[in-house]
C-alpha cells in the first residue's frame, strides 16, 4: 500500500512488539506484572504495591496464580451450582415427561380394547340380526 492515502493509518499502529510489552509489563513503572490486585481486577507490579495507584489497604493483592485459582474456583462454583440445579430441574421435567407418555401408552391401550370389544359386539349383533331376518 506504498503512497496509499490509508498510509497515515498504518502509522498510528501500536507496534506488535510494543503490545507484547505491554501485556507483561506495568504500564506505570515498566516493571514485570507478578500480581494481581482483585480490588481493581488488573495485574501490577512490584512498585504498584508501594508507590500506587494500588498502595493502600482497599486493595487486595495476590500472586497472579493464586489469584488465577480464586477466580477458577469461583466460576467453578457457579457454574457447578447453577449446573446442578438446572440439571436436577430438567431430571425431574424428563421423569414427569416419561411418566406422562406411560399414562399416555396406558390409554391407548385401553381405548384400544374397548374399542376392538365394542366393534365385535356390534358387528356380531349386525351378523346375529342379519341370520335372524333370513331365516325367519
Ligand atoms: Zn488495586
Ligand atoms: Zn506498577
Amino acid at each position: 500500500m506504498k503512497g496509499s492515502k490509508f498510509n497515515h493509518i498504518n502509522k498510528l499502529r501500536v507496534p506488535a512488539a510494543n503490545v507484547e510489552h505491554l501485556k507483561n509489563f506495568c504500564y506505570n513503572h515498566n516493571l514485570a506484572l507478578k500480581f494481581f490486585c482483585t480490588s481493581c481486577e488488573e495485574p501490577i507490579c512490584d512498585k504498584c504495591q508501594v508507590l500506587g495507584p494500588h498502595n493502600n489497604k482497599l486493595h487486595k493483592i495476590s500472586t497472579i496464580p493464586d489469584s488465577f485459582q480464586d477466580k477458577f474456583n469461583f466460576i467453578h462454583n457457579q457454574v457447578q451450582n447453577k449446573l446442578y440445579g438446572k440439571c436436577q430441574i430438567l431430571m425431574n421435567n424428563i421423569e414427569c415427561i416419561e411418566h406422562n407418555i406411560q399414562d399416555i401408552k396406558t390409554e391407548k391401550s385401553r381405548l384400544e380394547s374397548d374399542l376392538r370389544i365394542d366393534y365385535t359386539t356390534k358387528f356380531e349383533n349386525i351378523r346375529y340380526t342379519s341370520l335372524f331376518n333370513t331365516y325367519y
